[in-house]
């Protein structure tokens, strides 16, 4: 009998990892499992979550994973591995570490190439997951995504080709380390996140979108969001969060009614909240105007950051605050 501070919870969501080429539905979990060396017993214990791909997995479900995670934490289960969809999670893992202490050790990882393929990826990634979750404990990286023997911070990471099984890179800073032949290797730290924001929203989910502004953007595109449905919404703006001037008033105009936040569109670096642009549209003219800054947050995760923040509720300066804890990480005074 194992230990219950031995054990790791593995829960499986699905995505390619657990399919077949051509065929809808999961396929059979036992051969991947037993590919990566884990007998159905054990240390592991298996948890049939959910069967999906994950551009279909939602907010509701990663809360309830969470409330689950944290319910085994308690009861002294010593770390967790996520097996889902490669599409969204990045996306999940950055909810995750919202959600959960930094010192939880939680491993996500998945594949790129089905369970049927030559070459499979899903094995070897399982199990250097499986590794993964053990050597960090007490590292306190908050989720990490281990993908083709690299190890990726939840707030850097992104999926970045749709098709290799390299696809996974932290722009900017690389990986934060490495699993190969079984040695797990911590190449740098992320800074500590700050506290989890938690969820406090009971079941309605404020619904937050994310438009990625373009070259000559019309101010049609921010139309849908006056819709009072729409409880906040990102923007991704031209290289430090610049936008066309014609969608600078419509952007006032809807940060006056609920909250926008801007980031930047290129995935790393910051907004220009020090105000080298000047000028109707530029970063800093929109943070004049109310938008919130998000700094160097990655559209898609300031989207999970600000849901969780309208469920939170408070006044606008509680938001903006919570908000900067994330978005300003690591910013010196
Ligand atoms: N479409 C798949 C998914 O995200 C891709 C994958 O798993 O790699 O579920």
């Amino acid at each position: 009998m194992v230990a219950q501070r031995d054990m790791i919870g593995l829960f499986l969501l699905g995505g390619t990892i657990l399919s077949i080429a051509g065929q809808d539905g999961p396929a059979e979990s036992t051969a991947l499992l037993e590919a990566a060396g884990i007998k159905g017993a054990g240390a592991v214990d298996i948890v049939p979550w959910r069967a999906v791909g994950s551009q279909n997995l939602t907010i509701p479900d990663i809360l309830s994973l969470a409330a689950e995670i944290t319910r085994r934490a308690e009861d002294g289960m010593a770390g967790f591995v996520v097996v889902q969809g490669t599409d969204t999670m990045e996306e999940v893992a950055f909810l995750l570490s919202l959600l959960l202490p930094a010192s939880l050790p939680l491993v996500l990882t998945g594949a790129m190439r089905t369970a049927d393929a030559a070459g499979a990826d899903g094995p070897g990634n399982l199990r250097d997951a499986l590794l993964a979750v053990r050597a960090l404990a007490g590292q306190n990286l908050g989720p990490v995504i281990c993908m083709n023997g690299e190890l990726h911070a939840a707030r850097a990471v992104r999926k970045v080709d749709a098709g290799r099984i390299g696809a996974f890179a932290s722009a900017g800073q690389g990986p934060l380390g490495t699993v190969v032949t079984g040695r797990v290797r911590l190449l740098q730290r992320p800074l500590p996140p700050p506290p989890p924001v938690g969820w406090t929203g009971g079941d309605a989910l404020p619904k937050v979108a994310l438009v990625t502004v373009t070259m000559d953007a019309d101010p049609l595109l921010l139309a849908p969001f006056a819709d009072p449905r729409w409880a906040g919404l990102v923007v991704e703006g031209v290289g430090s969060g610049h936008v066309p001037q014609a969608l600078a008033t419509p952007l006032a105009e809807l940060a006056a009614i609920k909250p926008v936040m801007l980031v930047s569109r290129c995935g790393q670096g910051d907004t220009d909240a020090a105000g080298i642009y000047r000028g109707e549209g530029t970063a800093v003219d929109l943070l004049e105007k109310g938008l919130i800054d998000g700094g160097s947050l990655q559209g898609r995760k300031a989207r999970l950051l600000l849901t969780l923040l309208c469920a939170k509720g408070g006044n606008r300066d509680e938001l903006r605050r919570a908000a900067a804890e994330w978005a300003g990480l690591g910013l010196l005074p």
